[in-house]
Protein backbone atom coordinates (compact mmCIF):
# COMPACT_ATOMS: atom_id res chain seq x y z
CA UNK A 1 0.00 0.00 0.00
CA UNK A 2 1.09 3.32 -0.78
CA UNK A 3 1.01 6.81 1.36
CA UNK A 4 -1.53 8.92 -0.50
CA UNK A 5 0.87 12.42 0.50
CA UNK A 6 4.31 11.43 0.09
CA UNK A 7 3.34 8.47 -2.29
CA UNK A 8 6.24 6.20 -0.51
CA UNK A 9 5.61 2.57 0.52
CA UNK A 10 3.87 2.10 3.75
CA UNK A 11 5.06 -0.78 5.49
CA UNK A 12 3.06 -3.95 6.95
CA UNK A 13 4.08 -5.12 10.39
CA UNK A 14 3.67 -9.43 10.76
CA UNK A 15 0.20 -9.22 11.45
CA UNK A 16 -1.29 -6.93 8.50
CA UNK A 17 -1.28 -4.15 10.40
CA UNK A 18 0.17 -1.07 8.01
CA UNK A 19 2.59 0.98 9.53
CA UNK A 20 0.45 4.13 9.80
CA UNK A 21 -3.21 5.30 9.02
CA UNK A 22 -5.74 4.58 6.73
CA UNK A 23 -8.42 7.47 6.28
CA UNK A 24 -11.39 7.39 5.12
CA UNK A 25 -12.08 9.88 2.23
CA UNK A 26 -15.06 11.29 -0.22
CA UNK A 27 -14.31 10.80 -3.88
CA UNK A 28 -16.73 11.12 -6.77
CA UNK A 29 -19.35 10.74 -4.05
CA UNK A 30 -17.80 7.29 -2.90
CA UNK A 31 -15.94 6.56 0.18
CA UNK A 32 -12.20 5.17 -0.17
CA UNK A 33 -10.05 4.19 2.20
CA UNK A 34 -6.64 5.60 1.62
CA UNK A 35 -3.17 4.81 3.71
CA UNK A 36 -1.17 7.61 4.73
CA UNK A 37 2.42 6.76 6.57
CA UNK A 38 3.20 7.32 10.26
CA UNK A 39 5.83 9.92 9.20
CA UNK A 40 3.13 12.03 7.11
CA UNK A 41 0.32 11.63 9.71
CA UNK A 42 3.08 13.33 12.54
CA UNK A 43 3.71 16.02 10.38
CA UNK A 44 -0.07 16.98 9.95
CA UNK A 45 -3.15 16.29 11.78
CA UNK A 46 -6.16 14.17 10.13
CA UNK A 47 -7.73 17.18 9.25
CA UNK A 48 -5.38 18.85 7.27
CA UNK A 49 -4.14 15.44 5.60
CA UNK A 50 -8.07 14.68 4.54
CA UNK A 51 -8.45 18.06 2.86
CA UNK A 52 -5.06 17.32 0.51
CA UNK A 53 -6.54 14.08 -0.39
ZN1 LIG B 1 3.64 9.58 3.69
Amino acid sequence: MKCSVCGKNVEENVLGKIEGTLIKVKKDNKNELVAVCKECQKKENLKELKRKL
